[in-house]
């Protein structure tokens, strides 16, 4: 056997472990009864030890040393194992323990902090995880920018630098298309009640259409949909709300894209470091696409409106024009989960900031609340009301994820300029999607992303895809054109 097999042949048994690791976590959001908590905590800390044993065991790095790539898979192959040991290494497995240790407690202390709108009380959690990922994160830089080294864990070869000059371009023309939207009058709500049964139903008929596959997935309801998984079985989550329909099929069509994106890597890849999808913006990229450019376009919304006056009856939008609008709707809000495509990159935009100057050290954990409503204020024109609709709504810095949220922005950015290329490939797909068909829009994205999984960089993955490098551009005109024509502006 060769460095380059045996190397393999250990990674593969990584691999797979690690999809069990994910199956736990799966089964504790669906399946899992609630007694048994403290026992599954246990046998995820039994499979994260082991997992981190072979992620740190030396052969890696003694056959890092004597393999040599035949060909491009294989340089590939490589060139993960190695980033992901090198990097492994360089972090004292005395802070990797405390680290582990602390988001554990920060989460349900910030938990609670949110519960009971008591900023104070979560701050001291907040700063022990600053200062831990900070010394992560110069473990791991040496001398260059730690929050760089953060953001290469979900975005490999991404810089805050180059990201902040991506999203500094974003900015104005998202809070200019912001204010000119509410000035407009707004579209008329959904009305009615929505049977839970029957939105499942559709659903899941909206993820079939959408190119998931029940045999090598499946569809349960879960608090926070997710998808989960990759190569030959990929699950996702979904939720119902009785007045809002949408929310279960936009988030069903976000996660299918998520799948797809997992079930469409070529299964020459499975279970090695390239049959996993490339990086989160890349991710994001498939999730956003399906669920707006496609998901809440014209074409698609005027056969979603027939869709659901045969499984609702009238819910009090006149025609699919309406309806259009109606999916589409503009409206003031605290929650970036809950927020449109326009403002929905504003909320990103903030965290990245204010994370970028915690982690620089240039803004105190103390100012972080100061520092979050100011900027509220200055992008959405009015004040947080509470800090659970502020500085305490998302759970990510309290788990220590330092360098996420940009992921979700660059992947709409990645979606645009990939929703350029595909209307070039398939200039009649409103045809297409006005039937409910979104065959050939998923069959290009398979194509020329999905396939390659950790084939190529993030970046090269994307300029690939669409003749250029990523930029902000196309997203930007996207969302012009499209709600311009919605509000008449
Ligand atoms: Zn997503």
């Amino acid at each position: 056997m060769t460095a380059y097999t045996e190397l393999m042949a250990f990674q593969r048994e990584t691999e797979a472990l690690s999809q069990i690791a994910g199956r736990l976590g799966w089964d504790q959001e669906t399946m899992m009864p609630e007694g048994a908590t403290p026992q599954r905590a246990e046998e995820h800390g039994a499979m994260a030890n082991i997992l981190h044993a072979r992620r740190i065991d030396p052969r890696i790095g003694e056959w890092l040393e004597a393999a040599e790539a035949a060909d491009d898979v294989a340089a590939a192959n490589l060139r993960h194992i190695r980033r992901d040991y090198e990097r492994t290494a360089k972090v004292p497995a005395r802070l990797a323990a405390e680290l582990a240790k602390t988001t554990s407690l920060a989460h349900r202390v910030w938990a609670r902090a949110r519960a009971e709108e008591d900023v104070a009380s979560f701050l001291p959690m907040l700063q022990k995880v600053v200062d831990l990922r900070r010394e992560e994160a110069s473990a791991v830089a040496g001398d260059t920018d730690p929050y760089d080294a953060l953001l290469d864990d979900y975005e490999p070869g991404a810089t805050g630098a180059s990201l902040s000059a991506m999203f500094s371009a974003l900015r104005p023309r998202l809070v200019n298309l912001r204010a000119a939207i509410l000035d407009r009058p707004a579209p008329t709500p959904l009305s009615g009640a929505f049977d839970e049964a029957a939105q499942l139903a559709l659903s899941q008929k909206l993820a079939l259409g959408f190119g998931y596959g029940l045999e090598n997935g499946r569809i349960d309801k879960a608090v926070h949909p997710f998808s989960s998984g990759s190569g030959l079985d990929v699950r996702i989550t979904t939720r119902t709300n009785p007045v809002d329909p949408f929310n279960c099929f936009y988030s069903t069509i976000h996660e299918v894209g998520h799948a797809a994106y997992e079930q469409g890597i070529d299964h020459a890849h499975l279970l090695t470091p390239l049959g996993r999808g490339v990086s989160m913006g890349v991710h994001e990229s498939q999730s956003r696409i399906y669920e707006n450019q496609l998901g809440r376009s014209r074409a698609f919304t005027g056969w979603l409106y027939g869709q659901m006056r045969d499984a609702f009856g009238d819910f009090g939008i006149a025609d699919e024009e309406a309806f259009f609008a109606t999916v589409n709707r503009v409206s003031d809000g605290f929650i970036r989960t809950e927020a449109d495509e326009v403002q929905y990159n504003l909320h990103v935009l903030l965290r990245f900031d204010l994370e970028r100057a915690l982690i620089a050290g240039d803004l105190a954990v103390n100012d972080l609340e100061a520092a979050w409503n100011d900027r509220f204020a200055a992008d959405f024109g009015y004040g947080v009301d509470k800090p659970s609709n502020g500085v305490l709504q998302d759970v990510h810095w309290s788990e220590g994820l330092f360098g996420y949220f940009p992921t979700y922005t660059l992947g709409n950015v990645y979606a645009g300029c990939l929703h350029v290329a595909l209307r070039a490939a398939v200039p009649m797909l409103d045809d297409d999607l006005a039937r409910g068909d979104t065959s050939k829009a998923t069959g290009w994205l398979r194509e020329n992303v999905q396939q390659f999984g950790g084939l190529r960089t993030p970046v090269d993955t994307i300029t690939l895809a669409t003749g250029g490098a990523p930029h902000e551009g196309p997203l930007l005109d996207y969302l012009e054109q499209k709600f311009s024509a919605i509000y008449r502006l």
